[in-house]
């Protein structure tokens, strides 16, 4: 059950805010949920066989029903080992690289998060239920909109969904103790740099258009060191410190 009073649009200042409810609420949410057994063999060959072992990450991606976040004809193929389309020419990452992502950032309980590239809004119910309060920022007004049904309706937690440019961060919820972006960069933003907590970290692709790398930040002090993961393929970061639009 949604809890009305409870949702908070401002339609001008594009600022929607999720309801804040408990694991529990969420996990008696998924009964019956025959796609139970497809998302725990997704955990187990895909995630926990390639080496995550984060098991924060690992029981956050065997509750959140990744299918809820993809429009119905996919339902079939949304615990396969891809990226899936949500729309307006993009997609949902692949379950393995939103793990590999989610370990990475070391996630603890009462973190404050801001996602970059929210989509429709499946790793921002991942983090809400791994970390405390998230910031989604995401460009596309409609899949801002399809985020936060979404969101609300599976009760995923504490997530604010703004719609803007997120290469700019979001400066009213500075400072984060991680950010993660889910769009490639042609460098990384400096206002996400600057909105990082102390010891915060910063997740974000970097290359070109075609292939890019990952890359983890961590801010200590002044000074920031910075730490290559793997090699990637992310649809394009559009801003002001991204790419422009194609
Ligand atoms: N986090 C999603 C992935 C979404 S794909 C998941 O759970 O799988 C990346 C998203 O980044 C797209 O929805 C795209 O519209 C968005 N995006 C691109 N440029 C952006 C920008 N400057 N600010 C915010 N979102 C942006």
């Amino acid at each position: 059950m949604v809890i009305l009073s409870k949702r908070f649009w401002r339609i001008g200042g594009s600022v929607l805010n999720v309801p804040h409810l408990s694991t529990y609420r969420m996990a008696a949410n998924l009964e019956p949920d025959p796609f139970l057994t497809a998302r725990l063999n997704m955990v187990g060959s895909q995630l926990r066989r390639r080496g995550i072992h984060d098991e924060r990450v690992l029981s956050a991606m065997a509750l959140v029903p990744r299918h809820e976040f993809v429009a119905p004809q996919l339902w079939d193929v949304a615990y396969s080992d891809d990226p899936l389309p949500i729309g307006e020419g993009q997609t949902i990452s692949q379950p393995f690289i939103v793990g590999l992502m989610l370990e990475a950032l070391n996630l603890n309980a009462g973190d404050h998060v801001l996602e970059i590239g929210t989509g429709t809004g499946y790793q921002s119910a991942l983090l809400a239920q791994i970390a405390g309060s998230i910031i989604s920022v995401e460009r596309h007004r409609r899949l801002a909109e399809i985020a936060f049904s979404n969101l609300t309706r599976l009760q995923c937690g504490d997530v604010t969904v703004v719609q803007g440019d997120g290469t700019l961060g979001w400066a009213a919820g500075a400072p984060y103790d991680a950010i993660i972006v889910s769009a490639a960069a042609p460098r990384i933003p400096p206002a996400l740099v600057e909105q990082l907590a102390e010891g915060g970290r910063l997740i974000i692709p970097v290359g070109s258009v075609e292939t890019q790398e990952l890359l983890l930040v961590r801010r200590q002090g002044n000074r920031t060191s910075t730490t290559w993961l793997e090699g990637c393929r992310f649809v394009p970061l559009i801003g002001a410190e991204g790419f422009s639009r194609a």
